[in-house]
């Protein structure tokens, strides 16, 4: 079981990949000035731009195994093969120590895992694409991926739909506008 010295809200947006969950948390960072993001540890290398401690906790394969072995992790999930991700306890200690709010950008799997372990402390959201179709053409839109991993991207989104269910909320992100602020009132409503 997780034991944290602070304690404090979190609220977690979930998401098939390309959904807009990331353009949606910027808009939320902004608006909410307690609201910080939870960074993730990742097996994976940075990508462009991406910096240590920013986007992720940049680990080696070998240092992401010892730090699960050590029980470091809230939670950690094999999200592609062979990459890892996870969130570190000391992550957590470090934004509610702060008095913050935490917010996670986390797959469905995590974002369920989180809900189960924090229960009313956590607001679980899930953010619905309109169609699948609409949710390839922003990942190609996006232009990250390549068509081999958009395709398999939108498998995994049809398995993710299917969880909705397990979230506090459902928001569908068809005009962007509306949908951050269906979120923004919701979390309005959650940390007061
Ligand atoms: P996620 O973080 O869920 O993978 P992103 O936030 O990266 O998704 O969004 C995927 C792409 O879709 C981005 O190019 C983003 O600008 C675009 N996008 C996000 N929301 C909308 C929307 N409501 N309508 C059209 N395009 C959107
Ligand atoms: P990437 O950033 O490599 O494109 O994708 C990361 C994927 O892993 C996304 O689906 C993201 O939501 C998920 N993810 C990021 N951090 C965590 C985490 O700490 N735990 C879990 N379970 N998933 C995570």
């Amino acid at each position: 079981m997780f034991h944290c010295q602070y304690t404090g809200k979190l609220v977690i947006l979930s998401a098939p990949s390309g959904a807009g969950k990331s353009t949606i948390v910027k808009h939320l960072l902004k608006t909410f000035p307690r609201l910080e993001f939870s960074v993730s540890a990742t097996s994976r290398a940075p990508r462009g731009t991406e910096r240590n401690g920013v986007e992720y906790y940049f680990l080696s394969p070998e240092e992401f195994s010892k730090a699960v072995e050590r029980g470091e992790f809230v939670e950690w999930e094999e999200v592609y093969a062979g990459t890892c991700y996870g969130t570190l306890c000391t992550e957590l200690e470090r934004i509610w120590s702060k008095g913050n709010v935490i917010i996670f950008d986390v797959d469905v799997k995590g974002g369920i895992r989180l809900k189960e372990i924090f229960g009313d402390k956590a607001l679980s959201i899930f953010i619905m694409p309109p169609s699948i179709e609409e949710l390839r053409s922003r990942l190609i839109g996006r232009g990250t991926d390549a068509p081999e991993v958009i395709e398999r991207r939108i498998q995994k989104a049809e398995t993710e739909i299917s969880y909705c269910h397990k979230f506090d909320r459902i928001v569908v992100n068809d005009r962007l506008e509306e949908a951050v602020e269906e979120v923004t009132t919701l979390i309005r409503d959650f940390i007061g």
